[in-house]
C-alpha cells in the first residue's frame, strides 16, 4: 500500500512550513537591510549616514547584489559534498544574523564591508539550499510540487513586503543602526523557527551530502581554490603597485568575475562527457534565455538602487502631512508579486496546453522589463529632472515591471529544472541564480551613468536594449524550442 502523503500545511508536506518561513524571514532581513542600505551610505555623516557619493553608494548595491547570488555556487557546492542541505542552511543564516548584527553597530564602512562578506557568504550557503529542500520534500511523481513552490515564492515576498515598511521606517525615521538590528532580529527568528521545526519535519536525508567529496577532489579543489584566491591577490597588488586600487577597481574586477563564472559554467556542461547529445542540445537552449534573464534582472534589480534613488530624490513624498519613508516604495515589487501571482496561475491553468512557450513568455517578459524604464521617460520629460513628482510614477513603473518578473522568474525557474542534465542537476540551479548575479555585476558598472541630468537617455536606452533583445529572442523562439527537445 502507497504511504500516505503529509499534506498538513495547505495541502502540502509539514516540512514546507519550516522552509517557507525560513526564506520568508531571511528574505525580511535581507530585503530590510537593502530598503535602508543604499541611504545609509550616502547620507550625510550628520544625518546617520556615512557620507558616499551616491554613485559610489549605487555602485556598491549592484555589485553585493551580484555577490549574494554568485555565492550560491559555493553554497550549492558544500551542500552536495561536504555538509547536506540543512546544515549549510543553518550555517549560512548564522552567519547572516552576524552580518546584520555588525551593521546594527556604529562603526562606520569597516562594518559595512565585513557585513557585506558575511552576508554574500551565508546567503550563498541558505538560498539555493532552502529551494533545494522545497524540491527535496516531494518525490518525482508528486504532482503538489508546482503549487509547493507557488506557496514557498509568496513567502519570500510576504517577507520581502513587510520588510522595507518596517526596518525602512525605523532605520529613516529614528535610526538607521536600529533597523539593521531589525534585521538581526528577524533573521533569528528564522533560525529559530528552522532549528525547531526542521528536527521535526524536514526529511533526514537532508543531513548527509549528495555526493560527498573524496580525498582525491579534495586535493583538487584545493588546488583550484588556491590558485583562484592567489590570482585574485595578484591582481589586487598588480592595481596597486599603478596606483589603481580603489573601490571602483575591485568593484570591476568583482563584475567580470560575476559575468565570466556563467560562461565558464556553460563551457564546462556543454564539454562534458557525461551530457548526452539531447541534453547538450537542451543547455544550448538555455543560453538565450539565460541572458534575457539576465537583462531582466538587470533592470529589475535597479528597482533598489536607480529606483531607490528617484524615490528619495525625485518623488514628493509627502502626501497630506505624512511623510513617505523612500525605503516604502521597495515594498511595490513584492506587493505586485502577490497581487499578480493568483491572475497569472488562473491564466495559466486556463490556457493549460495552449499557453506560451517558455521562450515566448521570456520574450513578451522583455518587452514589459524595458516598458517600465521607457514609462520613467515619461515624468522626467514632463517635469524635468530636478521636479518631484508624483508617487504614482514609480507605481506605475513597478506595475509594468512585475508583470515581465511573472513571465520570467517563475518560468525560468521551473525551465532550469527542465533543462538540466542529469549530471549537472544542482550546478544548472545555481546557474539560474547567476543570472541575477550577471544582471547586478553589470549594473555596478551602468549605474555610474544614471545622473538626473542624464535620466531620459538612461531610461530610454535601457528600456530600448531590452525591448530589442525581447524582439530577437521573440525571432528566436522557433529555433530555441527545436533545441529543446520537447521540453516547453
Ligand atoms: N526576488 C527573488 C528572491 O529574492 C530574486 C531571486 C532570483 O534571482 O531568482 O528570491
Ligand atoms: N520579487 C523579489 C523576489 O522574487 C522580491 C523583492 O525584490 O523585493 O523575491
Amino acid at each position: 500500500m502507497e504511504k500516505r502523503q503529509d499534506a498538513s500545511f495547505f495541502g502540502q508536506p509539514r516540512g514546507l512550513s519550516t522552509l517557507f518561513f525560513t526564506e520568508m524571514w531571511e528574505r525580511f532581513s535581507y530585503y530590510g537591510m537593502r530598503a535602508i542600505l543604499l541611504y545609509y551610505m550616502y547620507f550625510s555623516v550628520s544625518k546617520g549616514g556615512l557620507g558616499f557619493s551616491q554613485t559610489d553608494a549605487a555602485s556598491v548595491m549592484a555589485i553585493y547584489g551580484s555577490l549574494v547570488y554568485l555565492s550560491s555556487v559555493i553554497g550549492g557546492y558544500l551542500s552536495d559534498r561536504l555538509w547536506g542541505s540543512r546544515k549549510t542552511v543553518f550555517y549560512g543564516g548564522v552567519l547572516i544574523m552576524f552580518g546584520h548584527i555588525v551593521l546594527a553597530l556604529p562603526m562606520g564602512s569597516v562594518a559595512l564591508f565585513s557585513s557585506i562578506a558575511l552576508i554574500v557568504l551565508g546567503t550563498g550557503l541558505l538560498k539555493p539550499n532552502v529551494s533545494e529542500m522545497v524540491g527535496g520534500l516531494y518525490t518525482e511523481t508528486d504532482d503538489r510540487r508546482d503549487s509547493g513552490f507557488t506557496i514557498f515564492v509568496f513567502g519570500i515576498n510576504l517577507g520581502s513586503f513587510v520588510a522595507p515598511l518596517l526596518v525602512g521606517y525605523v532605520g529613516l525615521n529614528i535610526n538607521f543602526h536600529l533597523g539593521f538590528s531589525l534585521a538581526a532580529v528577524g533573521m533569528f527568528f528564522g533560525l529559530l523557527q528552522y532549528y525547531l521545526g526542521g528536527k521535526k519535519h524536514l526529511p533526514s536525508n537532508s543531513l548527509f551530502p549528495s555526493d560527498p567529496l573524496e580525498p582525491e577532489d579534495a586535493k583538487k579543489l584545493s588546488i583550484y581554490v588556491g590558485s583562484g584566491i592567489a590570482v585574485f591577490a595578484l591582481i589586487l597588488v598588480l592595481l596597486a603597485m599603478i596606483g589603481k586600487l580603489n573601490i571602483n577597481s575591485i568593484i570591476s574586477l568583482l563584475s567580470i568575475i560575476a559575468v565570466l563564472t556563467p560562461v565558464v559554467y556553460f563551457i564546462v556542461i556543454l564539454s562534458s562527457k557525461k551530457v548526452t547529445k539531447v541534453e547538450r542540445s537542451r543547455v544550448m537552449a538555455y543560453i538565450p534565455l539565460f541572458i534575457a534573464a539576465a537583462i531582466f534582472w538587470a533592470i529589475s534589480e535597479q528597482g533598489s538602487v536607480v529606483m531607490a534613488l528617484f524615490a528619495e530624490n525625485q518623488t514628493q513624498n509627502n502626501l497630506m502631512g505624512f511623510n513617505i519613508p523612500a525605503s516604502w516604495y521597495q515594498s511595490l515589487n513584492p506587493l505586485f508579486i502577490m497581487i499578480y501571482t493568483p491572475i497569472f496561475a488562473t491564466l495559466w491553468a486556463k490556457l493549460g496546453k495552449r499557453q506560451p512557450s517558455s521562450p515566448a513568455k521570456f520574450s513578451t517578459g522583455m518587452f514589459f522589463a524595458g516598458a517600465s524604464y521607457l514609462f520613467m521617460v515619461i515624468p522626467v520629460s514632463l517635469f524635468g529632472a530636478h521636479a518631484k513628482v508624483s508617487p504614482l510614477w514609480l507605481v506605475g513603473s513597478w506595475a509594468i515591471i512585475e508583470i515581465a518578473e511573472m513571465l520570467i522568474s517563475p518560468i525560468g525557474l521551473s525551465v532550469t529544472t527542465k533543462l538540466a542534465p542529469k549530471a549537472f542537476e544542482s550546478q544548472m540551479m545555481s546557474m539560474w541564480f547567476l543570472a541575477d548575479a550577471a544582471g547586478q555585476a553589470v549594473n555596478s558598472q551602468i549605474v555610474h551613468f544614471y545622473t538626473p541630468d542624464n535620466e531620459i537617455m538612461y531610461f530610454s536606452v535601457i528600456g530600448a536594449v531590452a525591448i530589442i533583445a525581447g524582439i530577437i529572442l521573440a525571432l528566436m523562439v522557433k529555433p530555441v524550442k527545436k533545441l529543446m527537445e520537447g521540453v516547453n
